[in-house]
């Protein structure tokens, strides 16, 4: 099955995709991953993203839409995948059509605007290995720190508030159009319940 999980940011792509991956047995491929791995090797095309990513802003499509072609040519995509992250405009949804990669449903996880500023705040990131935290939902044994190799917890730049807040405007005005551009593909599902409850939501949807 090839799927398309579409919301805001913050609003639990990530944590929903990972699940839905291993339920159905197939990979998960995260776009904002693959900038941040570019932006922490520092390539040149990572220092490039970093200058967008940093103010909230998305990266040109042309950079994206490349990187995620050869992703997708791999053989771990060969009998579906989950695009988190990806398309987030209209030009990179044409893109896919384009390369004729058919998607069978869009997963549109709907969270409001104020939740997300609340979620976002208080995401944190291990620099050293990567690990990810929330100050209420996904606390750290020891505040601040890693559990997993015990480097300090940093923020990421984009979740810092004002870039949360510019990363919702982009998100509106760029990337919520592909919930019409999708039409009948798309499978709405509340991303404000239980983690349990929602990945059942979409798992049943997807049944349908
Ligand atoms: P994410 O972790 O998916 O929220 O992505 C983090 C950042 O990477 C975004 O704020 C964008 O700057 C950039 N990004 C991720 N995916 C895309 C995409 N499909 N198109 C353009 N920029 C992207």
């Amino acid at each position: 099955m090839k799927l398309i999980f579409l919301g805001a940011p913050g609003a639990g792509k990530g944590t929903q995709a990972a699940r839905i991956s291993a339920a159905l047995a197939i990979p998960a491929i995260s776009t904002g991953d693959i900038i941040r791995e570019a932006i922490r090797l520092g390539t040149p095309l990572g220092l490039e993203f970093k200058s967008y990513t940093d103010r909230g802003a998305l990266v040109p499509d042309d950079l994206i839409n490349a990187l995620l072609k050869e992703r997708l040519e791999k053989d771990d995509c060969q009998n579906g995948f989950i695009l988190d992250g990806y398309p987030r405009t209209i030009e990179q949804a044409e893109f896919l059509d384009s390369v004729n990669i058919s998607i069978d449903r869009v997963v549109d996880i709907e969270v409001d605007d104020e939740s997300i500023v609340r979620r976002m705040g208080g995401r944190r990131f291990c620099p050293s290995c990567g690990a990810t935290y929330h100050t209420v939902y996904s606390k750290p044994e020891k505040e601040g720190i890693c559990d997993r190799c015990g480097a300090g917890l940093s923020i990421r730049e984009d979740d810092k508030p004002e870039t949360v807040l510019r990363r919702l405007e982009v998100y509106h005005e760029q990337t919520e159009p592909l919930i019409r551009y999708y039409g009948d593909k798309i499978l709405s599902v509340n991303g404000r319940g239980e983690l349990d409850a929602i990945s059942n939501e979409i798992l049943n949807g997807l049944k349908k």
